[in-house]
Order: structure tokens, then sequence, then C-alpha cells
């Protein structure tokens, strides 16, 4: 009989069955071990769970009182003999890739990550492995990113210019990393930061939590809206195209995503400008980090998986797919998303695998 795989792909998410654990698992379980805290990874419902430390006060401000054990990168936790330990995978603040061990066979599990150092997520460790699990979000070669200080320089003075032209500045990414990422990298000598309260609320979890992030204000209604002018503010996807944005007309509306890399997505957000920044691995990033690994096997969970595999096994990857729900923290999140929104233009629906669910969950916890 052939032996069984230490790690499971099954209906409920990745399995251990010697260690009866799950990673990421979308329905609940007794044990789960959580690669981030974003909604397709981290879900409610777990009797136990486990994560990084700097996970763990957004973890509790979305899913309320749960269970949770956290640990450093690096600390070993045993379960029924299965090693698991947490790497940095510098996707967001916390998020970790797992790595599993038994008897000497090594699985990683990657969660999301991504290669380029942000400056405020602990950067991404490749680590040895017998077997990878990686996600594929941007596994197509067109998608390749520009260094990060490349993207703040043309975000910069593209605030600078609506400063210039009495225009309010609205800047929007996910309020999980990227608004974060932004906040970290603006040039303040321009003005104060705003932020929507969805976006506050996360930032105030990952100040609880002993990270430093910039000064911030949070959007009230006794904000004056002159000040607020004068300034940049940080929204999150569910907020366009809402009267809450509207609030701050005239102004110059940008999104923050790494699908703007491509024709047509800019004008599908109704954005006025498109920055090309994604929290996930680009096409080389995704290549170097899985060679890295030097794994015998990899296995694609979300993202261009059937591209993306093919690829690999060209070039002498053992690549397969897997089927998961993870997948769309980087989609668009407003409040009603069209499947059409979901999808980058210029490649057919059957290449991608952009899963029904997932979703920043943007909007919880309460807006302002
Ligand atoms: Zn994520
Ligand atoms: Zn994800």
């Amino acid at each position: 009989m052939a032996k069984k795989p230490l790690l499971e792909f099954t209906d409920r998410g990745i399995y251990c069955a010697q260690g009866k654990f799950y990673i990421d698992p979308w329905k609940p379980v007794d044990d789960a071990v959580i690669t981030h805290a974003h909604a397709d990874h981290a879900y409610w419902g777990h009797k136990h769970y486990l994560a990084h430390h700097l996970s763990r006060e957004v973890l509790l401000y979305r899913l309320g009182e749960i269970n949770l054990q956290t640990v450093e990168y690096g600390e070993t936790v045993l379960k029924n003999g299965v090693s698991i330990s947490l790497y940095p995978a510098g996707h967001v603040i916390g998020s970790a890739q797992i790595r599993v061990e038994y008897k000497g066979e090594v699985w990683v599990v990657s969660g999301d990550y991504k290669v380029e150092n942000d400056g405020i997520s602990t950067p991404f460790e490749p680590v040895k492995c017998h077997h990878f699990i990686s996600e594929c979000t941007f596994g197509m070669p067109v998608y390749q990113w520009k260094p990060q200080v490349q993207t703040f320089s043309e975000i910069n003075s593209w605030w600078r210019q609506n400063l210039d032209n009495g225009l309010a500045t609205v800047l929007v990414g996910y309020s999980l990393g990227k608004a974060q990422r932004i906040l970290q990298n603006l040039d303040l000598f321009n003005g104060k930061v705003y932020t929507h309260g969805v976006i506050e609320n996360t930032n105030e979890a990952l100040r609880r939590n002993g990270v430093l992030l910039n000064p911030t204000e949070r959007i009230t209604q006794e904000s004056s809206k002159e000040e607020v002018r004068k300034g940049i503010i940080i929204a999150p996807p569910s907020s366009v195209g809402t009267t809450w944005m509207r609030k701050f007309q005239p102004y110059s509306f940008g999104y923050c995503s790494g699908w703007m890399a491509i024709r047509g997505a800019k004008r599908r957000r109704a954005a006025d400008r498109g920055f090309v920044l994604s929290d996930h691995a680009d096409w080389d990033g995704l290549i170097s980090a899985i060679d890295a690994t030097g794994c015998e096997c990899v296995y694609l969970t979300h993202g261009y998986t059937a591209t993306f595999s093919r690829y690999l096994s060209e070039i002498g990857f053992n690549a397969r797919e897997v089927h998961t729900l993870y997948g769309g923290e980087e989609e668009d999140t407003s409040p009603q998303p069209s499947s059409e929104e979901r999808e980058p233009e210029t490649y057919d629906k059957s290449s991608s695998e952009v899963s029904p669910l997932g979703g920043d969950l943007e909007g919880v916890g309460g807006i302002s």
C-alpha cells in the first residue's frame, strides 16, 4: 500500500492526518493552523487556532473571541509527533508559511506570499522542503512588478499634483496589508494621512499588537472636509462609488492592486489612476521562490494554476494543480462585485481559477 502523504487536500482544507490539524481550513475544524488573517485563509468557527503573534489582534478583531495560540517565526509546536513551525511569507504583517515535518519528510504551505521586502512585513524567507504548496495568484508572465520605490514615487507625485490642482486625494487598497504598506511609504511632507474606519480599525489592531505605524486620523462625522482635502485619504475597495467617497468631491481617486498591470483594470474600477502594487509574488518571484525550496513536488492552490503548473512542468518541475477556496483579497471587494470585476481583462475566464469565495471582508467591524 502506498504511504499516505503527510498533507492531503480535503473538502475542508489542507489536512495533516498524523497531526490531526488543518492549515487554513474553510469549514469549521477542531485544530486550525492559520497562515494569515485575510478572510480567505482565516475562517470563523474553529475550536483552536494557531497563528503568528503579529496576526493576533487582527484575528481577534475580525473573528471575535477565539481560542488562539500564537508563536514567533521559527518556534516549533508539536502535534502528535508532527512538528509545525512558521516562517515569514512577506505578504502582510504576521503572514507565515507553515512548515510541517514528520520523520524527516518536510512540507511547506506558502499561504499568500511576496518576495519583495515591503519594509513593513517580515521579509519572505525560502524554506527547504520536499513538497511545496504554493499560491500563484499572479502566475502569468505579464505580471512583473517594478520595485515598490518606483510605485511610491509615482503615488507621492500624484498626491502633490492633486494638491496643486485643488483636488482631494483618495487612495484605495485593501485594509490589511496594502493600507499599511501605503501608509508607511507616503511622503508625509505632503500632508496628513486620513483613514476610512475599516482601515483605521485594522491599524488600531496592529498598533495594539505593538506594530509602529505612521500617524493617521480616522475620518468621522466631525472631520473637517477642508482639512481632509489637504491630506490623503486611504480607503478600502468597499468604499468605491459610495456616498462616503463622494463627500470629498472634487477628488482624484487612485487604486493600488497587482491587477493594475493589465490594460483595462483601471477603467473597470473607474479609477483616475491605477498603481501596480501587489502583496503577492509576480511571475519571476513565484518561480524563484519555488526554485529556492528545492522541492520535489509543487502543488498550486490558487491563481492561474493551470497556466502556471503547465509552465513549471515544461521547465522540469513536478507541478500539480489542487482545488482550494483561497484567493480573493486582491480582488475588488466592492459591495456588489460583479463576476466581471473579479477578472482582469485580456485573459479568458477558463485560464483563471479565481474562487467564488474569498475577499478581504472589507466592511467587517463597522464603518464610520
Ligand atoms: Zn492574503
Ligand atoms: Zn489569499
